[in-house]
């Protein structure tokens, strides 16, 4: 096997590693997850630097796939019945080729952090990561804890180096507070998912409840919006309490809750670049793997790591790569256009999105897996005012291929 060539020609010292992993939340851990499974492990010396290296009980990760995720036994729950509902009426399907998973942060990072604390070939760090840069053939981190070189290092910890001169148009958040509530009695069917239910007050841009029952007794139910402003605290837990009250007849007295999250991921135009320096690679969400009309990241990141991986095993480089072919970029940009600038015309469009296309193709399509003659099909079940007023406020974008 041949390795490569930036991991070998540096002296090993305390200060010195092959590889500098800074931030160890899903992009992080993911990449070592799969470098602790490669023919690398015993060869490469690695160091994981994060703020708090303590399992992560904040989050929960959904995605869907046609069975092909490779760490089948962390998943928390899986449903492959979905409803959207919108304008008054629900959408509801089987899925058939695609299952909609849960894992919760705790487990993974849990599990993979453990793996690390046994493998002699990771060093854990917990320290304030302050800066990189590139030096000759490799490249250092700045902690709190002093300063560590690597032959690469990825991060997922700071902003890209570029992002504030970065071109974006149109810049949302996709931002949600999240109850895990346990109930008294049945209520819920623990394999179907609510994935979206657009008929709460659309007050503050697009809205919506999502909801994923893992027993008859207890869900995770969030409230979230795609728009520019985060709510007060109070105004997505007011929403939860009443969609609780109206939809299940559950008074506050009747359920309690067990966890709360709270999320805000970017959905942007942004063009995030591969790099923060030379040999610092940008992972993550900072390094542009949330989709940006959907804010589904995790799936992003084991493709992305899983690619870093086999490059190295194959001694290259990890290239330099836009997630998404251009034809995905541009249904991406003119949807965030509409979400921004058509609240109404944006449900509109979720629902004829759902009531007339099946719900793996829909997936699918979200997945970028899709072929062109499906796409077309999809969107010629969608109104198409809003996507030619979309494509004249986003040319300057998406004829340039910016
Ligand atoms: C509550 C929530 C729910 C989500 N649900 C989904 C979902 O269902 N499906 C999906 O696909 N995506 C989801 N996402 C989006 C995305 O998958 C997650 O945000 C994911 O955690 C992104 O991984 P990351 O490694 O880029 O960032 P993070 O997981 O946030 O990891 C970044 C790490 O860097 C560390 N760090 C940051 N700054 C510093 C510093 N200066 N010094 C030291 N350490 C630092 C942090 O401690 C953290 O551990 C969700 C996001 C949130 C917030």
């Amino acid at each position: 096997m041949k390795i490569p060539g930036f991991l070998m020609d540096r002296p090993m010292n305390q200060q010195h590693y092959d590889i500098i992993i800074a931030g160890a939340g899903a992009a992080g851990l993911t990449l070592l997850y799969y470098l602790l499974k490669s023919r690398l492990h015993s060869q490469i010396s690695v160091l994981l630097i994060d703020q708090s290296l303590q399992p992560d009980p904040s989050k929960t990760w959904c995605f869907w796939d046609h069975s092909s995720f490779d760490i089948p036994e962390i998943i928390y729950h899986s449903w492959n019945h979905l409803t959207v509902s919108a304008l008054g009426e629900s959408y509801s399907e089987d899925l058939l080729m695609n299952k909609y998973h849960c894992i919760r942060s705790i487990d993974y990072s849990g599990m993979i952090l453990q793996e690390a604390r046994k493998s002699e070939s990771v060093t854990l760090l917990k320290a304030e990561i302050r800066g990189f840069a590139s030096a000759g053939s490799g490249a250092t981190v700045e902690t709190s804890e002093g300063t560590f070189s690597a032959g690469m290092i990825f991060q997922s910890a700071l902003k890209p180096s570029d992002f504030s001169t970065s071109k974006v148009d149109v810049s949302l958040l996709q931002h949600f507070v999240g109850w895990e509530i346990e109930c008294r009695e049945d209520l819920f069917d623990p394999n179907k998912a609510i994935l979206m239910d657009f008929d709460i007050e659309q007050l503050n841009g697009v809205t919506f409840m999502y909801l994923l029952p893992f027993s008859e007794r207890s869900a995770l139910i969030e409230h979230t919006l795609f728009s520019a402003e985060i709510l007060d605290q109070e105004q997505y837990e007011e929403a939860i309490r009443d969609y609780l009250s109206k939809r299940f007849h559950l008074t506050p007295g009747s359920y309690f809750i067990r966890r709360k999250e709270f999320g805000a991921i970017p959905m942007e135009d942004r063009v995030y670049s591969s790099f923060y320096c030379p040999n610092v690679m940008n992972l993550g969400i900072v390094g542009g793997l949330a989709k940006p009309t959907t804010g589904y990241t995790f799936k992003r990141i084991h493709n992305r790591c899983k690619s870093i991986v086999r490059h190295l095993e194959e001694g290259k480089m990890p290239e330099e790569k836009r997630e998404s072919q251009y034809r995905f970029r541009v249904y991406d940009m003119m949807l965030l256009s509409i979400l921004k600038n058509e609240t109404k015309n944006s449900i509109q469009i979720f629902h004829d999105l759902f009531e007339k296309n099946s719900f793996d193709r829909i997936l699918d399509f979200l997945d970028e897996k899709t072929t062109i003659p499906q796409e077309l099909s999809i969107f010629s079940s969608l109104p198409y005012l809003p996507f030619f007023r979309s494509i004249y406020r986003m040319k300057h974008r998406i004829f340039t291929g910016a």
